[in-house]
């Protein structure tokens, strides 16, 4: 009862943002928990999403008896969508499942203000799927680099799942667009790097750099939450040009600007995110279908929709 009662408000808070039309994305996800029907139509987008940003190798699901349902990898490796544990940010970053992975939804386009501190899409990283896909160990990582090169860089990025073709598509477009623009030039030259074997300073996980899918650009002292202030981060994301941004984004990278712990030089290859953002991200009427949104050119998505809902009934 009392937990009815706490929906009908949160419901009732979010209608009354509505009509101001300033409904905040951020708080929608407080809604959703394990049982009600909003939980299941998310866990169907993010599966979506999964299989078709990883199809070489995610190659079916399962739901076992226990009703937990899981990833199956095309080296036969399991990987649980949620343990259903209740946990905090800090706990989600430190044992994720991929229910903690997707649920926040990455905000596509410009911005002008730093993310709210605890919303931090795409800095949850699932390492089973993150090991499966780009290697397991450094020099499996190491043996899947190649060398993505433009006018003026040199970068190693990992081949696998299409992340150093889209690091070319992303730099076609973006170096001779800072050849004409020095405040673009400024933000990208001299970069500081992208395959890099190291943990997140002060963690015991690793970086995306570490898998060869994440890159630095030019580096100001503003740049990182563990280095500025939210104010001074601000400061630098607004005068940060956004069509670096976009960019990135359109060929399904996220950007580090967009996290409450932000991280404004970092750029990550991450397609599962900006996906769930563009097909899902601006759902209003819970009445449509689950999978309205996705992309039904695409028969793989026909055949992924397909077999979702088989297997979660
Ligand atoms: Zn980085």
């Amino acid at each position: 009862m009392k937990k009815t009662l706490l929906r009908l408000i949160q419901i009732s808070s979010i209608a009354i943002l509505s009509l101001f039309n300033i409904v905040d994305i951020q708080n929608l996800r407080t809604l959703i928990e394990p049982g009600d029907n909003e939980y299941e139509i998310r866990m169907k987008q993010h599966l979506l999403c999964l299989m078709l940003a990883y199809p070489e190798y995610i190659v079916d699901l399962k739901r076992s008896e226990d009703d937990n349902v899981y990833l199956i990898m095309k080296s036969g490796n399991k990987i649980l969508y949620d343990d259903k544990k209740n946990k905090s940010l800090s706990e989600k970053i430190a044992e994720p499942d991929l229910q903690d992975m997707m649920e926040q939804i990455y905000p596509l386009g410009p911005i002008d203000r730093l993310m709210d501190i605890d919303f931090d899409p795409g800095r949850v990283r699932s390492y089973p799927l993150l090991k499966e896909v780009y290697g397991a160990t450094r020099q499996q990582v190491q043996s899947n680099l190649e060398t993505v090169k433009t006018d003026y860089l040199n970068m190693k990025f990992n081949r696998n799942n299409n992340a150093a073709k889209a690091l070319e598509s992303v730099m076609t477009e973006l170096i001779p667009l800072a050849q004409e623009r020095p405040d673009i030039k400024a933000c990208v030259i001299p970069y500081c790097g992208t395959f890099n074997y190291r943990k997140i300073a002060g963690t015991n996980l690793l970086s995306a750099h570490a898998f060869g899918i994440a890159i630095d650009l030019a580096m100001d002292k503003r740049d990182y939450w563990q280095w500025a202030s939210r104010e001074e981060g601000e400061k630098r994301l607004k005068s940060y040009p956004m069509e670096i941004v976009h960019i990135f984004e359109k060929n399904n990278f996220i950007w580090g600007g967009k996290w409450g712990h932000f991280d404004i030089l970092h750029f990550e290859y991450r397609p599962e995110i900006i996906m769930m953002a563009s097909y899902f991200g601006n759902r209003k009427n819970t009445k449509e279908l689950w999978y309205e949104g996705a992309p039904m050119g695409n028969e793989l998505a026909v055949k992924y929709i397909k077999r979702i809902d088989e297997v979660i009934r």
